[in-house]
C-alpha cells in the first residue's frame, strides 16, 4: 500500500498501515486502535480517507465474488474493484447498471463517496447496495440489509468510511446487456437536455475555450438507432478519441458504435490501461438537473481562467435516489466535474470562483474529490446531515473512524 493516494497530492498521515488477511485479524486491528480507517484503491481526491492513526487496506482479504442468482444479487469483498467484479457478473450473465468513468476503483471506496457514471434514469453505484458487513468501532460485525433496516440503512450506505470498515457489499444485479458508444462532436449548448436523454448514458466534455461542448460520449443499449448523421448539430469524430484533447486514445473504451458488454462501454476507460499518470486534480459539484445550463452560464464569465488550469470538464446525469449523504438525495442531478493540472496552488483561487458561482444552485460535491465549500453550506444542502450526524455520534461515539476533513463537515 503506497503512503500516498493515486493522485500524489494526500500524502496519508498515518502512524501504521495495515493489510490483515482475515476479517479476524481486522476485527482485532480495529477493536484496539484509537484512530483507525480504511482506504481503498486510493483513488479519492482529499483527506476524508486519512488519519493519524491506523491505515487499514483489505486488500490482502479473499477477493470473494458471491451470486445469488435467486435474489439477484452479489455479495462482493470490500476490495474487489469493479472492473474485476464486472468480468465475473458478464460471465455469469449479469450487469451492473452503471460504472464510474474507471473500473480500477474498489467497491466499498466508490460506495463510501457515491461514486456515480451518467444516465437521467441510472442511480450512482451505491443505490444497487442491498447490504453492508462493516466491523464496527468496538470490533464487531454488523450486517444492515435495506429490506430490514429502513432508513437508517440509507444512512449508511454513503458512509465516507465514517462509521467502520466495510468488509462485504451486497449488491442489486440486472440481466446483462450489450451496448454501443457513439463519440459526436461540437454539441451546441441550447441541446445540452436533449443530448442526456438521448441514449442510456451520455457524457458530455468541454474545455472551456468555445461556446460548444467538444465532444458526447453517448452509450446506448445496442439495439437503439444511432445517432443520425449531422445529429444535435453535432459531427462524428474521425475515430476514436479521449476525452482531454490530443490525448491518445488507447486506454478509452472502444467507440465507433461496435457493441460490447455493458463494462467495456459504460466506463470511459478500460481495466488494462492506466488512464493517466495521475498528474491531476478533480472536483466535482452535483447540482439540480435542471439548472445545468443556468449553471455554465453562470461559469461563462469565468470561462477563460478555468480554461487555464484544466484538463478537461465533464457534465453527466444522475437520477435521483433515497441515501442521505448521496449528492442526489431526492434530486435529479447534474454532474460538473473538472479535471484540473495538477497545480494546486494554481487551481486553488479558480476553485474558489467556481464554487462561488454555482453558490446559488446549492452545490452538493462530491464526496472523493476536492473542494472548498464552506461547511455551513454543505450541511445545509444536505436535509439529512443532523440524522448522519446523529448515527455517527451512536456508532463511534468515542470518534474512532473520525478525521479532520470529517470533524469540519459532521462536528462533534
Ligand atoms: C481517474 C479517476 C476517475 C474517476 N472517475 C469517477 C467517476 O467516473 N465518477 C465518480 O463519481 N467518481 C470518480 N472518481 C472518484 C472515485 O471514484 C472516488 O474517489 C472513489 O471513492 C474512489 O474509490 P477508492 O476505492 O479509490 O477509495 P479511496 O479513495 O481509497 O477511499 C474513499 C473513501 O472510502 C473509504 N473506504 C475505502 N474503503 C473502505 C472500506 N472497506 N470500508 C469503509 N470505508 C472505506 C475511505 O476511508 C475514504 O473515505 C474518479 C477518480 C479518479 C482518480
Amino acid at each position: 500500500m503506497p503512503g500516498h493516494n493515486w493522485a500524489g497530492n494526500v500524502r496519508y498521515a498515518a502512524a501504521r498501515r495495515h493489510r490483515p488477511s482475515t476479517v479476524t485479524e481486522l476485527r482485532r486491528l480495529v477493536a484496539a486502535g484509537d484512530r483507525v480507517r480504511a482506504v481503498g484503491t486510493g483513488h479519492s481526491f482529499n483527506r476524508f480517507g486519512d488519519t493519524t492513526g491506523d491505515l487499514v487496506s483489505l486488500a490482502g482479504l479473499p477477493p470473494t465474488v458471491e451470486v445469488d442468482r435467486v435474489r439477484r444479487t452479489v455479495t462482493v469483498a470490500a476490495a474487489v474493484r469493479y472492473g474485476d467484479l464486472a468480468i465475473r457478473l458478464h460471465a455469469a450473465g449479469y450487469a451492473l447498471p452503471t460504472m464510474a468513468s474507471l473500473p480500477h476503483i474498489s467497491v466499498a471506496g466508490a460506495v463510501a463517496t457515491a461514486t456515480h457514471g451518467s444516465g437521467v434514469g441510472i442511480g450512482n453505484l451505491a443505490t444497487a447496495v442491498a447490504a453492508l458487513e462493516l466491523v464496527t468501532a468496538d470490533g464487531d460485525l454488523l450486517t444492515v440489509r435495506r429490506d430490514a433496516d429502513g432508513d437508517r440503512f440509507a444512512g449508511m450506505v454513503v458512509a465516507l468510511g465514517a462509521l467502520g470498515v466495510v468488509t462485504r457489499v451486497t449488491l442489486d444485479l440486472v440481466p446483462a446487456f450489450e451496448v454501443r458508444q457513439y463519440v459526436r462532436l461540437g454539441l451546441p449548448r441550447a441541446a445540452l437536455d436533449e443530448a442526456f436523454v438521448s441514449a442510456y448514458s451520455v457524457s458530455l466534455f468541454t474545455d472551456w475555450r468555445g461556446g460548444r461542448i467538444g465532444q458526447v460520449w453517448r452509450k446506448q443499449l445496442a439495439d437503439a438507432p444511432p445517432p443520425e448523421a449531422g445529429w444535435l448539430g453535432t459531427t462524428t469524430a474521425a475515430g476514436p478519441v479521449h476525452p482531454v484533447p490530443g490525448m491518445p486514445a488507447e486506454s478509452c473504451t472502444a467507440q465507433l458504435g461496435e457493441p460490447g458488454p455493458w463494462h467495456e462501454r459504460l466506463a470511459h476507460f478500460r481495466l488494462g490501461f492506466t488512464p493517466s499518470s495521475g498528474d491531476e486534480l478533480q472536483s466535482e459539484y452535483h447540482l439540480p438537473r435542471a439548472a445545468a445550463a443556468d449553471a455554465l452560464a453562470a461559469l461563462d464569465p469565468v470561462a477563460d481562467r478555468i480554461a487555464a488550469v484544466l484538463q478537461v470538464c465533464e457534465l453527466r446525469t444522475v437520477a435521483a435516489d433515497e441515501l442521505w449523504l448521496s449528492p442526489q438525495y431526492r434530486r435529479d442531478s447534474v454532474a460538473v466535474h473538472f479535471t484540473w493540472t495538477a497545480d494546486a496552488d494554481a487551481v486553488a483561487p479558480v476553485l474558489a470562483e467556481v464554487e462561488a458561482r454555482l453558490a446559488p444552485f446549492a452545490p452538493r460535491p462530491h464526496w472523493g474529490k476536492v473542494f472548498t465549500l464552506d461547511p455551513a453550506a454543505v450541511a445545509a444542502a444536505y436535509p439529512r446531515h443532523a440524522d448522519f450526524l446523529a448515527l455517527l455520534r451512536t456508532l463511534d461515539p468515542a470518534g474512532k473512524f473520525r478525521t479532520a476533513l470529517l470533524d469540519r463537515h459532521f462536528p462533534r
